[in-house]
């Protein structure tokens, strides 16, 4: 089941499938509108590209809230998001103790 909602501080943005358009040369997998609180992810693109997108979105939000800039919060989300997914795949026990899950 894909999640429907990212929760951070007061925040909730809500989260969803649609077709997005591709910059120049290049498809955009996913993106954040911040006045409206929402999180859009590319509808074609296979399960583990739609798992990455969101936290490449998820990571970009939290870094919104700690005012970090647009570019080096675009450069710090490229950089962490495949190390990031390799940790919370391969380390559910971690991960659930880290979040206080049972
Ligand atoms: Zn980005």
């Amino acid at each position: 089941m894909e999640p429907k909602v990212l929760k951070i501080g007061i925040h909730k943005y809500a989260i969803s499938e649609a077709m997005l358009d591709g910059d120049e040369g290049s498809q955009k997998w996913g993106g954040t509108d911040w006045d409206e609180s929402t999180i859009e992810i590319h509808k074609p693109l296979c399960k583990i590209n739609k798992r990455l997108a969101l936290l490449h979105e998820v990571l970009h939000v939290i870094f919104m809230h700690t005012g970090i800039q647009q570019d080096e919060a675009e450069r710090l989300c490229n950089e962490m998001e495949y190390p990031l997914l390799e940790v919370l795949t391969k380390n559910e026990e971690v991960i659930r103790y880290i979040g206080g899950y049972k």
